[in-house]
């Protein structure tokens, strides 16, 4: 039986970490002043929104935007763009800085000033994901003390749960599912070669089915500037077709986050590490 809304097999959330170009000054500050790196990130606002949205809209899917403070007070017009939409802006720093980096003083100003730019946007942010998926001592906490709902950093799970010692609810994410690491490319390295979509969706789709056979969560990660390439706009239609047909319960980060909150799903599968 199933553990979902409306009786879904699984649950899938679509999911934008709108870097843009705070992303590059965060991998390097000399980027501050290289306008041609920089551009790779202005792609994500000038193009790569708004034909994400035209996709999005096309499935009727709500999707959850998280977006640094920093990239919002930079293209505030794409910010509104997603919230008339009907799309959940999230938090995702205020620089794209790792709270690892940062000392206690300064991860609590991140916190508190992204916040406040995006909800000065007209954003209800109910939930954070931290520009490296990481973690300090203090975060949890900080979170909670900001009365955020949920946190999705951690990539421990293919269900959302309860934080064992914080009221917060955790939405895994997982490399596997996340655009970067098969489209992320850094002129600066060369490290890293560029795969096809055809290659992704060979890694996506069965990843995708495998977490639906388990009922499970698809937390699918993308960045605009990546996937908002006119390829890789293809691919995300497949994708969405494909959720659509498997029967997913399409829910934001938040409405899962408040699903999991309500009805724990690991206790109502009694998961014992991977029967369900
Ligand atoms: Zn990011």
């Amino acid at each position: 039986m199933s553990t979902w809304p409306e009786n879904r097999p699984f649950a899938a959330t679509v999911s934008f970490d709108f870097d843009a170009e705070e992303v590059w000054i965060g991998e390097n500050p000399a980027n501050a002043h290289a306008p041609g790196v920089l551009s790779q990130g202005a792609y994500g606002a000038k193009v790569g929104v708004p034909l994400i949205l035209e996709v999005l809209a096309h499935h009727e899917v709500r999707a959850t935007f998280f977006v640094p403070g920093k990239d919002a007070l930079r293209h505030p017009e794409s910010v509104r763009s997603i919230l008339a939409a009907g799309h959940e802006v999230a938090h995702h720093g205020h620089s794209h800085t790792s709270p690892t980096k940062l000392t206690p003083t300064e991860e609590r100003e991140e916190l508190e000033t992204g916040l406040q730019v995006l909800r000065d946007l007209g954003a209800d942010v109910t939930g954070y994901r931290s520009p490296s998926w990481e973690f300090t001592p203090e975060t949890l906490d900080l979170l909670q003390e900001a009365g955020l709902l949920y946190s999705s950093n951690l990539l421990d799970h293919i269900l959302p749960y309860r934080h064992p010692k914080h009221d917060l609810i955790e939405v895994p994410v997982s490399w596997i599912l996340d655009d970067a690491p098969h489209f992320w490319f850094a002129n600066d390295t060369w490290e890293k070669t560029i795969r096809s979509p055809r290659e992704v969706l060979d890694v996506w789709l069965p990843e995708i089915d495998g977490i639906a056979r388990l009922g499970g969560h698809v937390m699918l990660t993308m960045h605009p500037m990546l996937s908002g390439r006119p390829s890789r706009l293809a691919m995300l239609d497949e994708v969405l077709t494909h959720l659509k047909q498997q029967d997913a319960w399409i829910a934001t980060t938040h409405e899962i986050a408040e699903y999991a909150r309500a009805s724990d799903p690991i206790a109502l599968r009694r998961w014992r590490g991977g029967a369900a």
